[in-house]
């Protein structure tokens, strides 16, 4: 019982749970409020590929700016939101707001980039979440081969059966599919197969073991990748940070790179002039092919 270990103890333990607790309700307060008051921004993160260096497209990485709170962090914020179930409504937000962004780009004349856009356990819960989605996205007209949903290998492979089900429904619609953060979870590799998504992005913790872990750090990286191609799917590495990854992964005949080295996660006006400098230039994001076939 907590009391024994002293007074004290028990008081400290019991005012830092109440702190928790209470950033937790501000937290969730914040989420309610930011919706209405137009707390969220969007940014962007390029992508380019691997062979020559064009830009692909972006990830959507969701920012949240609170008048007393300050910025938050989606590592902070995005699972109190899951946990409170906020974020189903705050994961429509993003949808839409990416295809106004879009079309915005659209309306200036500039390149149709692919867009990424990150996906949680809760939202994947809803069993019309794809119809939702696709609501969505036509009223805002913009095509579904435009936007890409990430799902994290962890929760793919939690419930795989209901998974694949999920990623044929998003495909069939021409909506394409990646699997984030792979190779930190478990991955059954029958499962894998018969998700049959377009993309598989790998961990930034292996990306960065590239360059600390040397020979084996480079044998994994490898190996994740020809298993991928194998499997009919590109690849993208996440948190490419040296020249000497890129240099490896591009060696590695890695589909795309996206991480701080080539690109940080960038405000709207910022992607907007990155786009602009992509304007005339063959920008071949339906026709992408793979070297190394
Ligand atoms: P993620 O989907 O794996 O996104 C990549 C994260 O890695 C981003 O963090 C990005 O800023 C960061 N990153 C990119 N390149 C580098 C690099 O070279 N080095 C390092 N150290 N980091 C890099 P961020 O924006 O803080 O997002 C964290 C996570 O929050 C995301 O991980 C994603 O799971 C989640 N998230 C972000 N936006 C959304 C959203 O709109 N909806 C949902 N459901 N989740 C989101
Ligand atoms: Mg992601
Ligand atoms: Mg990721
Ligand atoms: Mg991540």
């Amino acid at each position: 019982e907590a009391k024994r270990g002293g007074r004290s103890t028990y008081r400290f333990f019991e005012a830092s749970m109440n702190e928790a607790a209470t950033r937790t309700l501000q937290i969730q307060h914040a989420l309610h409020e930011a919706l209405k008051a137009d707390y969220f921004s969007l940014c962007f993160q390029p992508k380019f590929r691997g062979d020559n260096s064009e830009l692909t497209g972006a990830e959507v990485l969701l920012r949240l700016r609170h008048p007393e709170l300050g910025p938050l962090l989606p590592m902070e914020f995005i699972p109190i939101a899951e946990r409170s179930g906020q974020i189903v409504q705050i994961g429509y937000w993003v949808v839409r707001e990416t295809c106004r962004q879009i079309r915005r780009w659209r309306e200036n004349g500039l390149p149709a980039v692919k867009v990424a856009i990150n996906l949680s356990p809760r939202q994947l819960e809803q069993s019309d979440l794809v119809a939702r989605m696709l609501d969505i996205v036509r009223s805002e007209q913009v095509p579904c081969e435009q936007i890409m949903f990430e799902i994290t290998e962890t929760v793919a492979m939690q419930d795989a059966p209901k998974t694949t089900n999920m990623i044929r429904e998003f495909q069939e619609n021409n909506f394409e599919i990646a699997i984030d953060d792979f190779g930190t979870g478990y991955s059954s590799l029958a499962y894998l197969q018969r998700f049959r998504a377009k993309q598989l992005k790998i961990d930034r913790f292996f990306t960065n073991g590239l360059d600390e872990y040397g020979r084996e750090g480079s044998a994994i990286v490898s190996a994740i990748i020809k298993l991928a191609h194998s499997l009919e799917m590109d690849v993208v590495a996440e948190g490419v940070e040296t020249a000497s990854q890129l240099e490896k992964l591009k060696g590695m005949m890695c589909d795309e790179m996206q991480g701080f080295l080539l690109g940080k996660p960038l405000a709207v006006e910022e992607f907007s002039a990155l786009l602009h400098g992509h304007k005339g230039g063959s920008l071949l994001m339906f026709k992408k092919h793979r070297a190394s076939a």
